[in-house]
């Protein structure tokens, strides 16, 4: 037995040393890492033609980042232009390109490759990649960086279908369709419909916000970032790293300490609540209008978002907030509960993206030892990854943003842990001259125990979280998108974990 498998590794080497699978900036993330490590024997594969990831699919109008951009972006890779301190859209696209340019990713970039699945061959100990026009490659190591929220989600309401007029997701905005003058409806009031109704309130003649579940909004303190600033930024990068480290301060205690430590940090959550409700009285004039936008659930329960301007533009005369549940779609408009149908020119759907659902997480089908396949697995058997990076049986395979991966206050602190953590897996490996790496089951298992301890502190077990309808819950009544722990451990824990935890063979 041993003897065939020695012939067998003889016989067939990986094309690759690394296959990272998407090009967001996830992928942009751990390419980087790679070629800084000296491994250049890597293909990052994208099924779309083009890199960016969600910033190359969301382009709606307002699209901007709602977490300061000090914070959100590389901490090695400051960009001193940011034009506001909530950088737009198009800004973090020109920033991906900018990255994949500075460190040399663009030969490794393979576009319109849809990955179907990944096999992993134990005889020769790599991974096959299988794409949809059925070509193979083969890596000794994958890296998983497909992201979570990737796949549009229509609402499944009676009669969508039978629409006839223009009906857009917000994750595939049409830019030729100009919503000038008519009368459009919004479907959602997540992060997303945040952005957009603000911005084109005043451009339409009515505007329908049917709102489901409200949204915790907190005073979004933006503004345009003055040329002095961006030069002295440019010219001495030391301020624009004070600036950084003042947003991840704000950012952590916002996001993360409260999230996490609910039941420790009672009073912290508390007093942002009570900043929200403020705002929302300081922004919106109606009585009624207030009382249908307050949440009666706790914040951080859901994804709670910044604006400051949102909330007022349902002062406005032409925007109305539906809370009556919608019955049906037809041909032209939308029925409410109570009979009422609104006539609507345009339907947009801000409806979110499927998350922890087997066949999106991840998005194709991986089979590890004795052909485990993993979705299925942590379909069945609840979300669950070693520091969200690996799972025992399949081994040499990490994920950037696998269960429990990231902490709330910045997607690009995540990146940079998960990466030193898988590095310093690929870089021992290489060391010792190991072909296969796996995560011991002991320790694995373990650190699961450990999360769904710590889960029990969280808001999501202690802030009234039931009706909040939030996509952080799956349908074991889990919350795996959050990492219960503060960006401090995170960075600790990736960075000094035994490294006899993984089984290198
Ligand atoms: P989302 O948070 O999932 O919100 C979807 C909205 O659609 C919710 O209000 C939901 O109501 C509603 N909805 C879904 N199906 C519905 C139905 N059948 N009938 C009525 N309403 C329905 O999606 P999103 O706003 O696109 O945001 C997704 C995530 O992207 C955010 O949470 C955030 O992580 C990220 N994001 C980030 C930024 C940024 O600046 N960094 C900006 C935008 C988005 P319920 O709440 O009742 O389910």
């Amino acid at each position: 037995m041993k003897q065939s498998a020695a012939r067998a590794v003889s016989a067939r080497q990986p094309e690759h040393e690394v296959v990272i699978i998407g090009t967001g900036f996830a992928g942009i993330g751990a390419g980087i890492r790679l070629r800084q490590s000296g491994i250049t024997s890597f293909v990052m594969l994208e099924s779309a033609d083009d890199l960016g990831g969600t910033w190359r699919d969301n382009h709606y109008p307002g699209i901007a980042v709602d977490i300061p951009s000090s914070t959100y972006s590389f901490s090695f890779e400051q960009n001193p232009s940011w034009s506001r301190v909530f950088a737009p859209g198009r800004e973090l696209y020109a920033y991906a390109n900018h990255c994949v340019d500075k460190y040399g990713l663009r030969p490794h970039l393979r576009f319109n490759t849809r990955v179907e699945k990944t096999v992993f061959d134990a005889d020769n100990r790599l991974w096959e990649i299988h794409d949809q026009q059925g070509r193979v490659m083969t890596a000794r190591f994958v890296v998983s960086a497909t992201g979570y929220l990737t796949q549009p989600k229509n609402p499944d309401i009676a009669g969508i279908d039978s629409f006839s007029r223009p009906i857009l997701h917000t994750a595939r905005w049409d830019h030729s369709l100009s919503l000038a003058g008519k009368r459009v409806a919004v479907i959602g009031t997540g992060a997303t419909a945040v952005q957009l109704v603000p911005t084109i309130a005043p451009d339409v003649r009515q505007l329908h916000v049917f709102q489901r579940t409200p949204i915790w909004i907190f005073p979004k303190p933006d503004a345009e970032i003055p040329w002095v600033l961006k030069k002295l930024y440019e010219r001495l990068p030391v301020t624009q790293g004070s600036a950084r480290m003042a947003t991840n301060i704000s950012t952590e205690l916002i996001m993360v300490l409260g999230v996490v430590y609910t039941k420790q940090m009672k009073p912290l959550i508390k007093t942002v609540e009570a900043i929200c409700r403020q705002h929302l009285k300081n922004q919106v004039s109606d009585p009624e209008t207030r009382r249908k936008l307050t949440p009666d659930y706790g914040f951080g329960c859901k994804r709670p978002s910044f604006s400051s301007d949102y909330l007022k533009t349902f002062n406005r005369s032409n925007v109305e907030l539906v809370t009556d549940g919608i019955e049906k779609i037809t041909p032209t408009g939308i029925v409410t509960k109570d009979g009422q149908e609104r006539e609507v020119d345009v339907l947009v759907c801000a409806t979110g993206f499927k998350v922890f659902e087997n066949g999106n997480t991840p998005t194709y089908k991986v089979y590890g030892v004795n052909g485990l396949e993993l979705g299925q697995f942590w379909d069945e058997q609840r979300y669950q990854a070693y520091q969200g990076a690996s799972v025992p049986d399949f081994p040499n395979y990490f994920t950037v943003m696998g269960p429990y991966a990231t902490t709330g206050a910045s997607w690009f602190a995540m990146i940079e842990s998960q990466m030193a953590h898988i590095m310093r897996c690929i870089t021992t490996a290489r060391e010792r001259k190991a072909t296969w790496v796996e995560i011991r089951r002991e320790v694995h298992d373990a650190y699961f125990a450990e999360i769904r301890q710590r889960q029990l502190s969280t808001v999501f077990y202690n802030n009234h979280c039931a009706g909040s309808n939030s996509y952080y819950f799956d349908r074991h009544g889990d919350a795996p998108f959050l990492r219960p722990s503060s960006g401090l451990e995170l960075w600790v824990r990736s960075r000094y974990f035994p490294i006899g935890n993984y089984r290198f063979s």
